[in-house]
């Protein structure tokens, strides 16, 4: 089937695994089997081991790989093996530029694990291009962006730092957990290999943790195909087809989740106890337009800071609705604590420089009633009000 001409939400349905080819199945069959009946000593198969091929979790690494306009995709057992699959890439004596408020996971790897094989890296605030190019050393291989980071939302120029990269022969990631390919496609705007931490939003229903990476042409699929089947670390069957049943209403769950963020971000940026507000969807954030034109939306994800420690403290303990949870991307709400959760593998001093401060939350909306959410934070923040005047 050619699926070129189809809007991304009837993708999602429409692809090549719309029905089994063999019985009409209308649901992609769990593939069991780890090994496959070889019919004699020359000819094999397409499959031969499920850790190279497996037909289910292919089916997923192809759907994927059609959402983010890539060639090839890959399916490994988290965002973080996504992830640090994708660093091996990268050779003893290279250098890559990080954005700097990474995800907690991938600046571990790339502090802790990368250093000790000799890969070197320097954290950049990217929201200045002059900054990445002043980064630049003659062993810098790739670039890494997260956009909108995590957890401030600061924007980064995807096309602009693609085009750094093409000069110095370095390969861009990007990790699009945050935004999908519903809102962002990073492989489009000139990115090499996108990824995902599967586990959030693609999925969406808090039941899984997989991860997912998607490159843009065959060379580098030859090369992250063969880092795949040799670290090992792919996604079982099962979660392979929790993420497929996920997929399909990638676009409905999206659609709602931002409409909500907008109001309830909104909303606490005109209340008195909110500080700030981080969300590039606002037209107070300092990337608004540039937002506007890489990306569809600005997504359902977004940091709010407190006036202090003891008012967050207190507005946590006062919220009944959110989950109150590592994680984000769900159909229930989720609000968590970057300091002590997602960022907790950052030490102090590297998370106050970054400005994830004790008083910052980060919120990622669900599938409620946007107004149901609001009254909750008013009556909660209502409360706080009282640790302000003991
Ligand atoms: C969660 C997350 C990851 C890591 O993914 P896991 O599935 O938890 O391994 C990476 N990047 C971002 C932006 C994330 O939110």
């Amino acid at each position: 089937m050619t699926t070129d001409h189809f809007s991304f939400e009837t993708l999602l349905l429409h692809n090549n695994h719309k029905f089994d080819a063999t019985n009409g199945a209308v649901s992609v069959p769990i593939q069991h089997a780890s090994t496959f009946h070889q019919l004699d000593c020359d000819q094999f198969g397409k499959y031969d081991y499920s850790r190279s091929a497996n037909p289910t979790r292919e089916a997923l690494e192809e759907i994927i790989a059609g959402l983010e306009e890539g060639t090839n995709g890959f399916a490994f057992s988290s965002g973080m093996a996504a992830i640090s699959t994708a660093f091996m890439l990268l050779s003893a004596g290279d250098h890559v530029i990080v954005s700097e408020d990474v995800y907690g996971g991938t600046f571990r790897m790339v502090t802790q694990v990368l250093s000790r094989f000799n890969i070197e890296h320097s954290f950049v605030d990217m929201t200045d291009l002059e900054n990445v190019k002043a980064a630049i050393q003659p062993n810098t291989k790739a670039i890494y962006i997260e956009t909108p980071s995590n957890p401030l939302l600061k924007v980064t120029d995807i096309h602009g730092i693609c085009c750094i990269a093409k000069e110095i022969n370095a390969l861009t990631y990007v990790d699009n957990t945050f935004l999908t390919p519903a809102l962002q496609k990073p492989l489009t705007l000139g990115a090499d290999i996108v990824l995902h931490s599967a586990t959030k939003f693609l999925s969406g229903h808090s039941d899984v943790v997989a991860g997912l990476a998607v490159v843009r042409n065959p060379e580098l699929a030859e090369k992250l195909g063969f880092l795949q089947n040799s670290f090992g670390a792919v996604l079982g069957v099962q979660d392979a087809w929790l993420v497929m049943r996920g997929l399909k209403t990638l676009h409905v769950r999206m659609e709602h989740s931002v409409q909500s963020t907008k109001k309830i971000a909104a909303f606490l940026e005109s209340h008195p106890l909110v500080k700030k507000v981080h969300y590039p969807g606002l037209a107070s954030h300092p990337q608004f337009t540039l937002q506007k034109q890489q990306a569809k939306s600005a997504g359902a994800v977004f940091s709010f800071e407190l006036e202090n420690e003891d008012i967050l403290r207190s507005f946590v303990d006062n919220v009944t609705l959110p989950v109150f949870a590592v994680s984000l991307g769900a159909v229930e709400t989720i609000l968590s604590y970057p300091a002590k959760m997602s960022h907790a593998a950052m030490p102090d001093e590297e998370r106050e420089k970054r400005g994830i401060t004790k008083s910052l939350l980060r919120l990622s909306a669900g599938l409620e009633n946007p107004d149901d959410l609001i009254k909750d934070f008013t009556v909660a923040l209502e409360k706080s009000k009282l640790v302000l005047t003991v």
